[in-house]
């Protein structure tokens, strides 16, 4: 754990940071090839917020880590957990901040305004206020530090989940997808490039996909049970080319009898986490014989 101004974790908060790092925390591949430009910087791990979020619903043990850690500075009791529930959750953020061993501090997190949902936006960011509110704490020592930490991380909290025909469009957000492996087919594609991409089984929760991809399920040295699909990544220039073939998915959809790879859905985002990682259009494709993407590629 990183410098902690809570050095004693509570018995409750031990447990639930001992879940966070053993059970709910999944390592990734690197997002960007960013191994052949030198060293990647990508953050390599995501959360299972869905997980996390199940464990706090369990709301006597939940109050019992927020009894244990006491009350905020100015504060005479400790949050009730009706705060991490209420108008704007932020069970997220305070997980966050435990992890990094000042979840206290979510007092002034909050006063600024940063919660699940503003999280996400980096457009909401106002980094400015939350100094403020952090200089306002005499138990915030280094509040340079604290921010860095809070930003560097909070991606891993924000995964994309991967639905059945999911169609989003990122913005103001890094993105960190779930994979743990993404291996490129063939050469590097002018227009798009195409990977072969796995994700571990418990990080599928959408029913209808587990369905359609039930049949790639394989047991990886390193990860475990994964699915496999494909992935058919456009840069950024390309937009037209990836609205075209998003068309052509959508009318195949109503004919089962193509002999052709699916598509499950897409998303799109301005910008991805680490270095050379700008707007891309991605396509979620069927895995299957290798061939079949390879010549697919321009
Ligand atoms: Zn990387």
């Amino acid at each position: 754990m990183p410098h902690s101004s809570e050095p004693h974790p509570s018995p409750t908060l031990s447990e639930f940071l001992k879940l966070l790092q053993n059970k709910w925390t999944f390592r990734v591949a690197c997002q960007n090839e960013c191994d052949s430009l030198g060293p990647c910087v990508c953050l390599r791990h995501i959360v299972h917020v869905e997980a996390l979020e199940e464990w706090w619903k369990q709301t006597d043990r939940s109050q019992r880590l927020l009894n244990e850690l006491g009350p905020a500075e100015g504060e005479l009791v400790p949050f009730n957990i009706k705060v991490l529930f209420g108008q704007h959750p932020c069970l997220k953020v305070f997980s966050l901040l435990l992890k990094q061993g000042h979840g206290l501090l979510l007092v002034g997190f909050r006063a600024a305004g940063i919660d699940d949902r503003t999280f996400e936006d980096e457009a909401k960011d106002n980094d400015s206020r939350l100094r403020i509110e952090l200089e306002r704490l005499s138990t915030c020592s280094d509040v340079d530090r604290v921010i860095e930490d809070f930003q560097k991380e909070r991606w891993a909290y924000c995964p994309p989940k991967l639905e059945m025909n999911m169609d989003v469009h990122l913005q103001n957000t890094k993105i960190i997808p779930p994979f743990c492996h993404k291996i490129k087919l063939g050469e590097k594609g002018g227009t798009a490039s195409i990977y072969w991409v796995t994700v571990q089984k418990d990080l599928i929760s959408d029913e209808s996909l587990k369905n359609a991809i039930q049949e790639t399920l394989y047991t990886d040295k390193d990860y475990g049970d994964c699915y496999q699909m494909v992935l058919k990544s456009y840069h950024g220039d390309y937009q037209s080319a990836y609205d075209l073939e998003k068309k052509a998915f959508s009318g195949l959809k109503h004919n089962g009898s193509v002999p052709i790879v699916g598509c499950f859905g897409c998303y799109t985002h301005e910008y991805g986490e680490g270095t050379n990682a700008g707007k891309a259009y991605n396509l979620l494709l069927e895995y299957g014989e290798r061939d079949l993407y390879e010549h697919w590629e321009d």
